[in-house]
């Protein structure tokens, strides 16, 4: 075990356990004497990596059939132009909900292909911000679908409900909240997420999309951002990212052994309510700035009352292995994300860290 707890937000901390399991097979896996990373894509090595982490995937999200699940290459913000690019089709207008910086992202790419209805957008109460309520939505009922950014990675924003938008297929960027949390697939129409923060390194996106919204896409789509291509050639159109895709798999496997999404989050509601529950405890020290029913299970944004103590606090941290906790340049402040692989150990020394650092300096 390494003695260290990475809070980046992304590319995040991935378990021991999946890393060593890595270095193991790095120069002969499963016996044939050469790296996964030298197989062909086509070969049947590396397909049996492929499939398995897609049915490992199906069981962990009970994804159902009329869903196919594609990997693409590059990050989460690949989606918010294919969004757009595959969706406006018939109708090129949507609704999107903009609670932060990564919704405005989509916003303004989906701007270039369409119209776009802000139908809301996150507000401040008591100097606590919040997302507003469903029924006070600008809602247009014939938009082509509707996006929304289920956990705001930035500041730690996070919907508690998922929205209703009745026939209106509903698109959720899940970067930083997928498999965090038990969730009904059939709720959406498409989900996607990119994999540095719950699902293993950098370079590549699941898209979770149902069958009926895998369409021709715009005319000038270019075909790697085709859905449709995508989905015909069982995301194999060109060499896909294949070592993201192995890590990815064994973070799935790791996953079922932790027990599944059910009990990730318990061991996630845990660790997030010992951060939550200090700032509570010291709220003259201590300050969030989220209504408590937004407050993100996965990336827990705080501020030292005296931003003064800012850069000790992160300094003192780091020193005894508490790293990456430093705020985003947009929001400063204190930032702990701490997505599937944070185990309890790492939420626990955090805990008493801050408990030491509010008795020492307040
Ligand atoms: C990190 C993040 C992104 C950006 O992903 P890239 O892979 O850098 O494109 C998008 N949306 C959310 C919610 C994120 O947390």
């Amino acid at each position: 075990m390494r003695d260290i707890f990475n809070f980046s937000a992304g590319p995040a901390m991935l378990p021991d356990e999946v890393l060593l399991q890595a270095q193991t097979e790095m120069l002969d896996w499963q016996g044939t004497g050469m790296s996964i990373m030298e197989f062909g894509h086509r070969g049947p090595e590396f397909q049996r990596i492929a499939l398995q982490a897609e049915a490992d995937l199906r069981e962990l999200m009970s994804i159902p059939k009329n869903y196919q699940v594609l990997f693409i290459a590059g990050g989460a913000t690949t989606q918010f132009s294919m969004v757009p690019m595959n969706l406006f089709t018939n109708n090129n207008t949507a609704d999107y909900i903009d609670t932060g910086i990564w919704s405005k992202k989509a916003i303004n790419e989906a701007k270039r292909f369409g119209q776009v209805n802000v139908a809301a957008t996150s507000g401040q109460q008591d100097h606590l911000a919040f997302i507003p309520r469903e029924d006070q939505w600008a809602m247009n009922p014939n938009a082509a679908y509707l996006h929304y950014t289920p956990n705001e990675t930035i500041d730690g924003l996070e919907f508690s409900w998922v929205p209703n938008t009745g026939k209106v297929p509903l698109v959720a960027d899940m970067t930083s909240m997928i498999l965090s949390r038990p969730i009904d697939v059939s709720q959406f129409g498409i989900i996607y997420a990119g994999t540095q923060k719950n699902l293993g390194q950098a370079g590549q996106t699941v898209v979770i999309i149902r069958e009926d919204l895998i369409q021709d896409p715009l005319p000038s789509t270019p075909v790697l951002y085709s859905y449709k291509t995508q989905a015909e050639h069982h995301s194999f159109y060109n060499t896909p990212p294949t070592y993201c895709w192995y890590i990815l798999g064994l973070m799935l496997q790791w996953l079922k052994r932790q027990g599944g999404v059910q009990a990730i989050y318990q061991k996630n509601k845990r660790n997030s309510n010992k951060i939550y529950s200090l700032l509570d405890r010291y709220p003259d020290f201590y300050v969030s700035r989220i209504e408590p029913s937004c407050r993100s299970l996965m990336n827990v944004m705080f501020y030292l009352c005296d931003e003064k103590l800012t850069p000790i606090f992160l300094e003192e941290a780091a020193a005894i292995g508490l790293v990456h906790l430093r705020g985003h340049r947009v929001s400063g402040g204190v930032r702990a994300s701490m997505y599937n692989a944070m185990p309890e150990a790492g939420a626990d020394r955090l805990a008493e860290f801050m408990v030491d650092f509010a008795k020492m300096y307040r």
